[in-house]
């Protein structure tokens, strides 16, 4: 039994930083990874797909030349090999970073392999048994693939999977609407294959508001891409083309026939296989580990951070993760989880940033709201890039004068975004904002004047 100060399991985006400042206060740390250094944002999320999406907008204003007054002589081609390997590489060469820092990482033992609780202050590698007063899990998560009719014959496509792929499918059926499916769906139309959306809700992207989730549609079904929504039942069967796909929509025809077909309906936390009950660690009914506001289990000396602990689902939620449990450990401070006000975004072009609540969500809570939105078509910056589509909006308390929300659907939305967010986090009053002096011509110059444009609603 090897005896350390902390144990750390899973080197996502949480872990190798923990990893960073436990060993520079003097600990000594044993790190555990199975697979890539980086984990998913690195290896199958984040990065790769941002590159392609890179690639997908420069095939996009490549066909759109000639409306910029540029002459191009032939068609579009994608060559995969390129944009695979532009994404390959990104990958490859922060993968190759986060492992090279932690193996250089005095005061940190790295092993590579499977690590699972032996008891409260036990952990086994392979045939490695390792020990310590705290243990860090940063497990992360993996693609949830439901058991629907069918799902046994055929072979589908994850978001692990997809990227491997060295060829443009002909015609892919991405199931599930929402983030991930999206951002694939609009990538490989770009890149020239049919694509369908199918998805079980009534509308894409349910958790969004019904006119974000309606003018995403717009947007993807303006470039081509079919969409099914209410799709009941989806059942999924082999095909002499590939696969065929049933959906009980309302309306359209029972069936989509795919070459290929993509499963995006969601994560599942990588807890199942982490021997949690040997350390007594509780989770909740679908697998993520239950933590308090300081990302404690309910087992002391044992945290969660990131995806696993169902608190937050992106990078920057488990990098802050790390930040709460670093502060609280090692600075004597006493960050919370609830201190993180949600934002994110959705990347198919234009993008979509969002910070805090939704236009419903500030609706239900009853108290008095100032709401304004502003179609892209009024922003000047838009304009002068030929990229219109979309709509800023924001929503805030008509007494305490602070954003509850705001969505950013347009292009630069997943930048400009972050001048709202900066307001909200600094507990600002909306008119510190909409007194500034922003930068002409950029999308956040009219974040003043959708503010100025408030008005209660109804
Ligand atoms: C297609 C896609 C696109 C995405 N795009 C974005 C985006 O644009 N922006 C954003 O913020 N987020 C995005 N995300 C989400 C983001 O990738 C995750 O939120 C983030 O990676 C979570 O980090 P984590 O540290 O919790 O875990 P992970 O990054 O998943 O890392 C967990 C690590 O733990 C290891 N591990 C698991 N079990 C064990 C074990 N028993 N023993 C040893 N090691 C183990 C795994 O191998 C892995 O390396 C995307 C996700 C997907 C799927």
């Amino acid at each position: 039994m090897k005896q350390y100060d902390a144990i750390i399991i899973g080197a996502g985006q949480a872990g190798p930083s923990l990893a960073g400042r436990l060993t520079k206060a003097g600990m000594t740390v044993a790190f555990v990874e199975r697979h890539l250094f980086g984990g998913t944002c690195v290896n199958t999320g984040c990065m790769p797909t941002k590159t392609l999406v890179a690639s997908a907008y420069a095939a996009h204003l490549s066909r759109r030349a000639a409306e910029y007054g540029v002459v191009r002589g032939s068609d579009v081609q994608i060559d995969m090999s390129i944009a695979k390997g532009r994404a390959d590489t990104v990958s490859a060469n922060a993968r190759e970073g986060v492992e090279k820092h932690l193996r250089g990482m005095t005061g940190c033992t790295v092993l590579q392999g499977h690590a699972r609780f032996e008891s409260p202050t036990t952990v086994r590698v392979g045939d490695e048994r390792l020990t310590a007063p705290r243990i860090f899990i940063n497990v992360g998560g993996r693609a949830y693939v439901p058991d629907m009719p069918g799902v046994g014959q055929v072979s589908y496509l994850t978001n692990t999977s997809i990227l491997k792929l060295e060829r443009v499918p002909r015609h892919l059926v991405v199931v599930g609407g929402s983030y991930v499916g999206l951002e694939f769906a609009q990538i490989y139309r770009r890149f020239g294959a049919t694509v369908t959306v199918v998805e079980m809700g009534p509308r894409l992207i349910g958790r969004e508001d019904e006119d974000v989730s309606l003018e995403i549609r717009n947007i993807l079904e303006g470039e081509g891409i079919s969409v099914r929504t209410s799709a009941t039942c989806i059942r999924l069967a082999p095909h002499d083309e590939g696969v065929v796909v049933g959906v009980d929509c309302t309306d359209g025809p029972p069936e989509v026939i795919g070459s290929d077909v993509l499963l995006a309906v969601g994560r599942r936390p990588n807890t199942d296989d982490l021997g949690l009950e040997a350390a007594g660690v509780s989770t909740d009914a679908k697998g993520y580990i239950t933590v308090d506001d300081e990302l404690a289990t309910n087992v002391p000396g044992i945290w969660a951070l990131g995806d696993c602990n169902g608190r937050g689902a992106f990078t920057h939620t488990a990098y802050n993760d790390f930040e709460i449990i670093a502060a609280n450990l090692l600075d004597g401070a006493h960050r919370r989880l609830s201190d993180r006000i949600s934002a994110y975004a959705l990347y198919i072009d234009p993008p979509l940033g969002r910070v805090g609540q939704t236009e419903s969500q500030a609706r239900a809570s009853g108290r008095p709201l100032l709401t304004a939105k502003r179609p892209m078509s009024r922003v000047g910056r838009a304009v002068e890039k030929g990229e219109t589509l979309g709509f800023m909006k924001v929503v805030a308390d008509a007494e305490t004068k602070r954003i509850l929300g705001a969505a950013i659907l347009g292009t630069g939305g997943d930048e400009a975004i972050h001048g709202v967010l900066d307001i909200m986090n600094a507990g600002a009053t909306f008119d510190v904002l909409q007194w500034s002096v922003p930068i002409h011509p950029t999308v956040s110059e009219l974040i003043p004047t959708l503010l100025g444009d408030m008005k209660p609603t109804p």
